[in-house]
Parts: structure tokens; C-alpha cells; sequence
């Protein structure tokens, strides 16, 4: 099967590059450069007899960009929604300088303090935003994986697996925790959403 054209969205800094660097190159880099506009990737994988192709198109998050979504996620056949399963992210609609994020990082405020868009907004509630604008307004048929990257900082966790899974499952979308640093469960939220898309 020829082609499955595939976006990742989700909030800046939760690790849509790193997540299709670790799937493309299997590389992992600390300081990953944030994404300007849009990147565009391909990888293919074997899955059962056959080899799928997938051409990915990695997003950038801030919302200055939000405008330009409907572009890469109207053709998609499936999409990747990841969020900070430390949820520490906040959209940059908020003008904060760095210093000032770094600090609100370090508050550590729980993900409910955050349920708000308006101003604040965590990554898992931008994940959230993100699944609704596509359930509206993306294919009708696309299949969609809800990533909890960062997997491996445990001891922030923020979003319970439970909470995260039953969203997932009411939404129709399938949910897997990820992490680009240690690979752990990348090609196999790809190996799940080639299995899912309709044989042609
Ligand atoms: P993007 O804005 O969603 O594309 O996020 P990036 O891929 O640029 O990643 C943002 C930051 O999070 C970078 O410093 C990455 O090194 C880091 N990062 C990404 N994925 C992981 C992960 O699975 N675990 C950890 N610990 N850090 C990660
Ligand atoms: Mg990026």
C-alpha cells in the first residue's frame, strides 16, 4: 500500500520533531530546534505482508502558526495529537518571556490549575482542543493516536494514564504513552495507525 499522509500536532515542546526523529532516523538530540512553519518527513515500515509509506508532515505548535494547520491536517489519513504527560507546557499565545516559563515550569502547577485555553493552556488540554478542531473539520475516516510523550520523566507525570485513555476511548482515538528519548512505543504508534488505515 502506497502512502499514508500523516501530521502530528499537539503543543510546542512536547515532542512532535523528536517523536519523528526517533520513527525517521532513530535519533534523539536533548536540544531539539523548535519547528518553524512545518517539516515535512517520510519513513516506510512493514507491517504484516505489506510495506506503508508514511509522509509526515511535523507541525510547530505555536499558535501564531494555528492558521496554517487545516493545511497539512485536511489530506491526512491520520494523525498523531501529542501532549507532555508532564503537561508543564503552556501554549505561547501567553507572552512570556523565557525566564518567565522557565519559572512557571518550575511551580510545577497541577494540570487542573491549567484547564482553561484562554490564556493558559496545558498540553493536554491543547491535545484536547486539537481532537475536537479535528473531528469538526479533518476526513471524517482519519484514524487518530493520542501520544503521552515524555514517558520516561515519571516522576513529573501530571496526566494519569486512566484519565488520558478514557478521553482517548470516548473520542474515538487510540492512546499509547511514548517516549522519543527512550523509543519506547514510537514505531509502534505508527505500526498501530498503519494497521488501522483502510487497505486499498
Ligand atoms: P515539539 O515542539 O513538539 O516539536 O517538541 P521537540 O521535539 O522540539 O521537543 C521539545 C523538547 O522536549 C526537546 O528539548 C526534546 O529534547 C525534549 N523531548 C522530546 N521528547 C522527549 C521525551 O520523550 N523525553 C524527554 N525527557 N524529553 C523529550
Ligand atoms: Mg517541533
Amino acid at each position: 500500500m502506497c502512502c499514508v499522509p500523516q501530521v502530528l500536532l499537539g503543543d510546542v515542546g512536547t515532542g512532535k520533531s523528536s517523536l519523528v526523529l526517533r520513527f525517521v532516523r532513530g535519533q534523539f538530540v536533548e536540544f531539539q530546534e523548535s519547528t518553524i512553519g512545518a517539516a515535512f518527513f517520510s519513513q516506510t515500515l512493514a507491517v504484516d505482508d505489506a510495506t506503508v509509506k508514511f509522509e509526515i508532515w511535523d507541525t510547530a505548535g505555536q499558535e501564531r502558526y494555528h492558521s496554517l494547520a487545516p493545511m497539512y491536517y485536511r489530506g491526512a489519513a491520520a494523525a498523531i495529537i501529542v501532549y507532555d504527560i508532564t503537561n508543564l507546557v503552556i501554549s505561547t499565545n501567553v507572552k512570556l518571556g523565557n525566564k518567565a516559563l522557565k519559572l512557571w515550569d518550575s511551580l510545577n502547577i497541577p494540570a487542573t490549575f491549567l484547564s482553561s485555553c484562554s490564556d493558559f493552556c496545558a498540553s493536554f488540554e491543547r491535545a484536547k482542543r486539537w481532537i475536537e478542531e479535528l473531528k469538526a473539520q479533518g476526513n471524517s475516516d482519519m484514524v487518530m493516536a493520542l501520544a503521552g510523550n515524555k514517558a520516561d520523566l515519571l516522576d513529573s507525570k501530571n496526566v494519569e494514564t486512566e484519565e488520558a485513555k478514557t478521553y482517548a476511548q470516548e473520542n474515538g482515538l487510540f492512546f499509547v504513552e511514548t517516549s522519543a528519548k527512550t523509543s519506547s512505543n514510537v514505531n509502534n504508534i505508527f505500526y498501530e495507525i498503519a494497521k488501522r488505515i483502510p487497505r486499498v
